[in-house]
């Protein structure tokens, strides 16, 4: 049905129609008063969403963009980093700062497990000659919904002392506590499609003091991208090259929105999406991908081992207007994903479970109790 489409993948994500409204006018200059007025307003907000006093930058780019911008600025040819690969998003850090001719080391884990902190910390222990310049991580590994333990991990990078951390909080920030300052975290990378409420089409970055040290003699080439024009120009409140400035219109209203639901409210909100939605898919009886212990806020991996995953996507696309999103890599076909990040609802759980089950008996899965999905997730929302 025409203007139904409920969007339930990890990004884009929904965006709110006072939002939407406010991108429906004509650009103002970069340079005009009106925009540095708006550009202070968003700058110190987003200050306020990372939890920091430290530069937040605001770039056109998609969330890549932003953590390509997070190697460059920072880091000189052929300087050992240690990346941590646990899905997709971890594989493309280890593809940028290859690119960039760094000297990779990887800790991996299988897709769907954590990273594990420990290893972390024992070759961090093990580089006393602190050639490790950067550890670079995602938080949370969207292609399979797996929470990486941020905090641990960056603990063991404080008490290396030299190596940066550089994060990937896409689908983290605006999900769940990623306390910038009070974790010392150097570099940080966002996207607006995301956690923001936002379109596609702004890229964040935080940077620290001691990022900004190893900013001045970093190597890397960079021009576009280049962190310091941008914090140059943050300083009189507009950007060294022109902004999609409909999209800070948009990004005005939605970080209002966000601290008018406060930050306690939308990491439990997004808890609760997450346990629901979790306990919804159990009493289906299908395996998910991610560990309980694990679960990324935003984005829940499914394996339908009974039903083909993509079949269920097609169902729930024609007959609902739900769009889920697929296995990326080798998981596709195996595993489906719902997104539960930004602007999502209770409802949207109770519709999207409702829907799920509807789809799984047209598909003639038969493994469940009609209504056990809707049953469980309702119960998580009213106690949670
Ligand atoms: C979406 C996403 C990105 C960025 O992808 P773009 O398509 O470049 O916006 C990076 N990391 C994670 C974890 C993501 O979910």
């Amino acid at each position: 049905m025409e203007d139904k489409l409920m969007l339930m993948i990890p990004g884009p994500t929904p965006v709110p129609e006072q939002v939407l409204l406010a991108m429906a006018k004509h650009p103002i200059g970069h340079r005009s008063g009106d925009f540095s007025k708006i550009m202070a307003e968003v700058t110190e907000n987003l200050k306020w969403l990372h939890q920091t006093k430290n530069d937040v930058l605001s770039l056109t780019v998609s969330g890549t963009g932003a953590m390509e911008a997070a190697i460059i600025n920072f880091l000189s040819p052929g300087d050992r980093v240690l990346v941590g690969s646990n899905g997709k998003f971890g594989e493309r850090w280890v593809e940028v700062a290859k690119a960039y001719g760094l000297n990779v080391d990887t800790i991996a884990a299988e897709w769907g497990q954590t990273l594990n902190p420990e290893k972390f910390r024992e070759s961090l222990e093990h580089d006393t000659n602190k050639a490790i310049k950067a550890v670079i991580v995602t938080h949370s590994e969207t292609s399979t919904g797996v929470l990486n333990d941020l905090e641990t991990i960056n603990r063991a990078v404080k008490a290396h002392g030299e190596a940066l951390i550089i994060v990937d909080t896409v689908t983290s920030l605006g999900a769940y506590n990623v306390p910038v300052d009070a974790w010392g975290l150097d570099v940080v990378a966002s996207g607006s499609q995301k956690g923001y409420m936002v379109p596609p089409g702004l890229g964040f970055v935080t940077v620290n003091a001691r990022a900004w040290q190893a900013y001045t003699t970093a190597k890397l080439p960079r021009y576009y991208l280049d962190l310091g024009k941008y914090r140059k120009d943050a300083a009189k409140n507009t950007t060294p090259f022109t902004p999609p400035v409909n999209m800070f219109f948009a990004l005005q209203v939605a970080l209002r929105m966000m601290q008018a639901e406060g930050l306690e409210n939308i990491f439990a909100r997004h808890q609760r999406l997450s346990a629901a939605t979790r306990a919804a898919v159990k009493a289906l009886g299908m395996p998910l991908l991610a560990p309980d212990t694990a679960a990324s806020p935003a984005i829940t991996s499914v394996i339908p081992d009974r039903v083909d995953a993509e079949q269920i996507r097609a169902v729930m696309k024609k007959r609902f207007d739900i769009i889920l999103a697929g296995g990326q890599d080798h998981l596709k076909g195996k595993i489906f994903r719902i997104g539960h990040l930004g602007f999502v609802s209770d409802r949207d759980i109770l519709t999207a479970i409702g829907a799920l089950e509807a789809t799984l008996q047209e598909l003639g899965y038969e493994g469940f109790t009609a209504g056990a999905g809707v049953a469980a997730a309702a119960k998580v929302i009213a106690t949670m």
